[in-house]
């Protein structure tokens, strides 16, 4: 693995920009590259662009793994500098990267957002998707490659493996972003979990986090995820009421904040544990392990009996 300022080559012709948030450039035939996502905002996009020059490549595929706003945030600068960028996507993750006003829009239940729910970080700049992808083997910008189904994270997320290498985007995160999120964002529970099995039997020798740094203990770092998922999983059910008395959404969520010690001190904050949480109660009733309660106007979670 060589280093060159925050890019790095993770194997022959697989380059890594490494920040908050990690993109991936993949070199193609003819001094072209494939990108995979495009980091948090207009300056990420202009690291990739310099990384592209330094590297001598002109891209000509952006594949977005996902749709959260710091995955796709440089797609629009990108595609002002190179007006012929094919941009791939899954479906669902697609629609919001074209209409990225429906990330702040469902994580304020469908209502018109609260402001704070409007950052960068929850709202990119509007970019096209011109094809969606599904996974399976693939040659796209003339490089063979495998899109892997990681959904559960984000609805549709997928990972890319090329050359030994997968880009796992945020089916993973890195240990330090495990520490400091201890309720990881989920949106669909099951198949969050089912990711971490499929990042363990991926067939690679380096992976890439969304999140933290370049890893060649990928069963590892599948189970420190794991873990903490089914950490998140335990805290959640610990929190919803007796099978006679339950507790709101929010209770639930407030009362998870102090087990797994959330910091829950901004409403952007606030609302991706929510989000997370409803997907974590969602996710255990259909186990049969909790039950929504209604009534008298109020929805409660209980223990099953
Ligand atoms: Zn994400």
């Amino acid at each position: 693995m060589s280093r060159t300022g925050s890019v790095v080559e993770l194997t022959t012709g697989v380059h890594a920009v490494l920040g908050g948030v990690n993109a991936g450039i993949i070199e193609a035939p003819d001094k072209t590259a494939v990108l995979v996502d495009s980091g948090q905002d207009k300056e990420y996009g202009k690291r990739i662009r310099r990384a592209l020059a330094d590297l001598g490549l002109t891209p000509t595929v952006l594949i977005c793994t996902h749709s959260h706003a710091d995955h796709y945030g440089g797609n629009a600068y990108l595609l002002g500098q190179f007006p012929d960028l094919q941009v791939l996507a899954p479906p669902i993750e697609a629609n919001i990267i074209r209409a990225p006003e429906l990330e702040p829009i469902y994580l304020f239940h469908g209502a018109a957002p609260l402001p704070e729910l409007q950052s960068k970080w929850l709202k990119a700049p509007a970019s096209p998707v011109h094809r969606e992808i599904e996974a399976g083997r693939v040659t796209v910008g003339g490089v063979d490659l495998e899109l892997i189904d990681v959904r559960g994270h984000a609805h549709r997320q997928m990972g890319v493996l090329v050359a030994g290498v997968f880009l796992a985007a945020d089916a993973v995160f890195g240990p330090e972003t495990l520490t400091r999120y201890p309720l990881p964002f989920g949106q669909d529970i099951a198949w969050q979990l089912a990711s971490h099995d499929t990042v363990a039997s991926v067939q690679a020798t380096t992976l890439l986090p969304g999140h933290g740094a370049p890893t060649s203990d990928i069963e590892g770092i599948a189970d420190s995820n794991r873990r903490a998922v089914g950490s998140a999983v335990a805290a959640v059910e610990s929190c919803v009421g007796s099978a006679e008395s339950g507790h709101s959404t929010e209770d639930v969520l407030a009362m998870c904040g102090v087990t797994l010690g959330l910091d829950m001190d901004d409403l952007a904050r606030y609302h991706l544990n929510y989000c997370t949480v409803s997907a974590h109660l969602g996710y255990l009733r259909s186990e049969v392990r909790v039950t929504a309660h209604l009534a008298a106007g109020r929805l409660t979670w209980r223990r099953a009996s």
